[in-house]
């Protein structure tokens, strides 16, 4: 989805956004029931709030404990390929909500999209803005809470 933006070696060689450590375990994506249905259950887990989310089994990773994706292959990336979560695949642009608005912004993680162009992220980011409203319209519990550090592209009814 990403692709005029980041390439798929580009990814492959950095991987940061399918490991997670405590403070940002709620960035994990969240397994819609159409996605459930096609895997085993060992491959998800529930997290307190009872959101389920892919397994992520903790591990002690570069000196750092980290939950990472357990679908994640060491030589090939991601094992669902096209059937990744819809979150996954807009990674690291998300759906947020702020004010009562949800919002498209990109996380502050991602290094590769830190050296691009402003106006690039932004066209991709209003290119797919429709299609990222309709998903979060079916599975609301891809809206996440927006934090600070996040830049906004996109608001919801406002032309951009
Ligand atoms: S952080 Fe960015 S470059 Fe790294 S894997 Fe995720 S999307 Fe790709
Ligand atoms: S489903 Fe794939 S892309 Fe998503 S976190 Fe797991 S390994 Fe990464």
């Amino acid at each position: 989805m990403l692709s005029d933006i980041l390439s798929k070696e580009e990814c492959a060689k950095c991987r940061i956004c399918c490991c997670f450590d405590d403070t940002d375990l709620w960035e994990a994506p969240v397994m819609t029931d159409e996605l459930a249905k096609e895997l085993e259950d060992t491959q998800f887990e529930y997290l307190e709030n009872g959101k389920r989310i892919l397994k992520m089994p903790k591990a002690m990773i570069g000196g750092e404990e980290l939950y990472c994706c357990n679908l994640l292959d060491k030589n090939k990336g991601c094992v669902l390929g096209d059937k990744k979560p819809f979150e996954c695949s807009i990674w690291p642009l998300r759906v947020m909500q702020l004010d009562g608005k949800r919002v498209i912004a990109l996380s502050p993680v991602c290094p590769v999209l830190q050296t691009r162009a402003v106006k690039d992220i932004a066209n991709v980011a209003k290119q797919l803005s429709k299609r990222i409203f309709e998903e979060a319209d079916k599975n609301p519990d891809i809206v996440k809470k927006y934090e600070a550090g996040y830049v906004i592209f996109v608001i919801e009814g406002v032309s951009q």
